[in-house]
């Protein structure tokens, strides 16, 4: 038997079919790992795992995840829920459903089945961060009843029922908390900021920058990401996290607009729009934990990935 196949875990992707998830399969199967999409198909499309239909490891299982579940398993990865704030925003309720009773399902059936199990978390549990750069140690500032308060909640919420299980049940559990990633795949209208303005600028259409562009994030390229989640998921049982992974080059949203026109060759102009509710004013991570847990930091910089993420959508909109 080869080595791969006896080394051979199977591997639940919940979220599998969107623009993270679909990276992540992609590259488990590449590890050689038996991958179980599953995914209601909300934001994500078969389009993203076309690719991996014929792969005989690949399957993909179109299931809401607010809805329990039974399967067998080694890993779990929990990606299902919408990210982007138009997505999120569209129906609040069944997002704050999708991060909780969601993650009430996976952890239940990690327990039943004694499965490692990642919860994709985020950089919103910080909300408006009063902190910066922000550590794991920091508790947050999120307004719970604002718009945005359906993901930042949920997720804290689902942080909350990974520790509780833990507690309850020694459960081997992960949290990453992701900061803005950005790749091919991303939904061309999916209303983040990076697909936005390389979209706008390929059809030399306005850049809408929401405020006066001053607002900062901090942009990691989708390879990166996955090799976070890979590490966090293979370190031992007593690594849990809270782990922040994210590139920590922060770079204000005026400049991002600038660098995509000029990238693109673009003709388009710049107009500002208001700011929505609670927009976090800044964002950059703390990497430090990650540096040395798991022996990680973001490889490909904000140009290089830009010029990957622009190739990626010109094919898409020839
Ligand atoms: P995405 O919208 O492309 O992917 C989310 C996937 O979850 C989609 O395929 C969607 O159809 C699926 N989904 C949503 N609700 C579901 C449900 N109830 N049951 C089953 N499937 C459901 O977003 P993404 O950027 O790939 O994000 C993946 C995960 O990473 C999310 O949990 C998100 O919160 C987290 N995250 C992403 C970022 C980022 O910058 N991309 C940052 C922080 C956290
Ligand atoms: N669950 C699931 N798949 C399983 C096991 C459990 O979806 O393989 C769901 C189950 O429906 C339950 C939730 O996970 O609502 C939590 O399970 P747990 O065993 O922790 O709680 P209980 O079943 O005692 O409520
Ligand atoms: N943004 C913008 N124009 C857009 C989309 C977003 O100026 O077309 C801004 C948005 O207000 C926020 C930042 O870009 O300040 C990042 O937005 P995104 O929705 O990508 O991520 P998040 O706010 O969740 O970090």
């Amino acid at each position: 038997m080869s080595e791969k196949r006896l080394t051979r875990k199977r591997v639940v992707v919940t979220g599998g079919a969107g623009f993270l998830g679909s990276h992540l399969c992609e590259r488990l199967l590449n590890e050689g790992h038996d991958v179980l999409c599953v995914d209601n198909l909300f934001t994500g499309r078969k389009d993203n795992v076309l690719h991996l239909m014929d792969h005989p490891l690949f399957e993909l299982m179109r299931h809401d995840i607010t809805f329990p579940l039974y399967l067998e398993a080694d890993e779990i990865y929990n990606l299902a829920c919408p990210a982007s704030p138009i997505h999120y925003q569209f129906d609040p309720v069944q997002t704050t459903k999708t991060s909780v009773h969601g993650a009430i399902n996976v952890l239940g059936l990690a327990k039943r089945v004694g499965a490692r199990v990642l919860q994709a978390s985020t950089s919103e549990v910080y909300g408006d961060p009063q902190v910066h750069p922000q550590t794991e140690s920091y508790w947050g500032h999120v307004n719970p009843v604002g718009p945005r308060a359906c993901y930042d909640e949920g997720k804290r919420c689902a942080e909350t029922l990974f520790f509780d299980y833990r507690r309850e049940y020694s459960m081997p559990i992960k949290i990453l908390r992701i900061f803005n990633t950005y790749g091919p795949r991303m939904h061309p209208q999916d209303g983040r900021v990076v697909s936005n303005f390389i979209v706008q600028a390929l059809h030399h259409e306005p850049i809408t920058i929401y405020g006066d562009g001053s607002q900062t994030r901090s942009f990691c390229y989708v390879d990166d990401l996955v090799e976070a989640m890979i590490r966090l998921m293979d370190t031992p049982d007593e690594v849990t996290g809270p782990v922040n992974a994210g590139n920590p080059v922060e770079t204000p949203i005026l400049a991002l607009a600038e660098k995509i026109i000029a990238a693109v060759g673009s003709k388009s102009e710049i107009r500002m729009h208001p700011l929505p509710a609670d927009d976090p004013r800044k964002r950059r991570p703390d990497i430090s934990l990650a540096k040395e847990l798991l022996d990680w930091e973001p490889e490909v910089d904000l140009d290089t990935g830009l010029e990957r993420t622009i190739e990626y959508f010109r094919e898409l909109l020839a």
